[in-house]
């Protein structure tokens, strides 16, 4: 195993051997890094300036309705509109994470078998990025065929794992059902989020194990194994997570891999309201990436709310009324965007600290 407490990356969107530095300093130094979904440049900056404020490297991810709003929800061919946004999301991030001094590991969300063309056009033009600069746009992909038999889900995440590995691109793929809806996967579901087949939440261990034993071999593999996760926050009592699966997981892995403690790269999906000591626990047992989207949405929209509701008047005229002061400078969308980006840094900031990983970035202090 190398020896990251000593590796420095350069600063910005990480692949092929940093990204593999990365993901086993948060192995060996036990932390995890938050894994924030993004819709547009607002909330992309907002997660680069947290990472960055809390000296971490960070995961920014987008999902197929995040990219298809960032290429602009009135686009008519919503294929070409998602390829398109999360190509322009990838070009941004690339131009900016290195200014911020930070590691940025660029990642898609869920891609169900609809959206397999989604990812297999964004590795196109990955390779020809590759083939032009030494790097692809995406750090990694994730598939979501967790739904499917287990044998077909292996089938195709070895076909993408074909064509990441020499792009230097890990792969993640999803065992077991995380319950709730996020952008159209999962929609099926009950109100309350979970599957028909309640056991579906809890992946088993030994389906962990032979997915490693398949998929390990072809390239960087992370692993979504569901042990009660729910997409969104609900009612408490609704979920009952169980992380010890992953410890039993990492057991039986590691009896096998002979590479020490916590072989498995592991991401926790659902982290929004999840309580905190499950969260450090979850974390103690190798998962690397833990995502959040419900909270920092919620986190936006209260920074945004607080703008506008201290200056109401100036969300429905332009000059005051009754004192005749021009109020431009409240309705300025720099001034109420940017109460959501700080709103959205200040709940990240404690993320950070929660998943052990404020002051820990592997890139040199500038
Ligand atoms: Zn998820």
């Amino acid at each position: 195993m190398p020896s990251p407490a000593s590796a420095r990356l350069a600063p910005g969107v990480v692949s092929g051997q940093d990204y593999q530095t990365l993901l086993q300093a948060c192995r060996i130094g036990r932390y995890a890094l938050p894994a924030v979904n993004v819709c547009s440049t607002d909330t992309a900056n907002a997660v680069l300036e947290a990472a960055a404020r809390n000296r971490s490297d960070v995961i920014l991810q987008v999902s197929n309705g995040g990219a298809r709003f960032y290429g602009g929800p009135s686009l008519p061919d919503s294929h070409r509109a998602r390829v398109l946004g999360a190509l322009s999301l990838a070009r941004h991030v690339h131009i900016m994470a290195r200014e911020y001094g930070v590691a940025v590991i660029l990642h898609t969300d869920h891609a169900d078998r609809s959206l397999l063309r989604w990812v297999d056009d964004l590795i196109g033009f990955s390779e020809a990025e590759f083939t032009q600069t030494g790097r692809p746009l995406f750090s990694s992909h994730m598939l979501d065929l967790s739904t499917e038999p287990f044998e077909e889900n292996m089938r195709e995440s070895e076909r993408f794992l074909r064509r990441l590995t020499p792009l230097g691109m890990g792969l993640e793929i999803e065992l077991g059902i995380t319950g709730g809806e996020e952008d159209g996967i999962g929609d099926s579901r009950n109100e309350n989020g979970l599957p028909a087949d309640e056991t579906q939440l809890y992946t088993r261990p030994e389906e962990v194990f032979e997915a490693w034993k398949r998929l390990s071999p072809l390239g960087a593999l992370s692993i979504a194994a569901s042990f009660g996760n729910v997409h969104g926050v609900y009612a408490p009592g609704n979920v009952q997570l169980r992380p010890a699966l992953l410890k039993e997981a990492q057991k039986l892995v590691q009896q096998h891999a002979h590479d020490g403690p916590n072989p498995l790269h592991l991401v926790f999906h659902g982290g929004s309201g999840t309580d905190l000591d499950q969260i450090r626990e979850a974390v103690s047992y190798g998962v690397f990436k833990f995502n959040i989207d419900t909270d920092t949405q919620f986190a936006f929209a209260q920074g945004a709310a607080k703008a506008i509701n201290a200056h109401e008047m100036a969300f429905q005229h332009q000059v005051n009324p009754y004192t005749g002061q021009p109020l431009k400078r409240f309705y300025d969308p720099r001034e109420w965007l940017r109460s959501a980006q700080l709103s959205c840094v200040s709940r990240l900031d404690r993320t950070f600290e929660i998943l052990g990983a404020r002051g820990r970035t592997l890139c040199r202090t500038p």
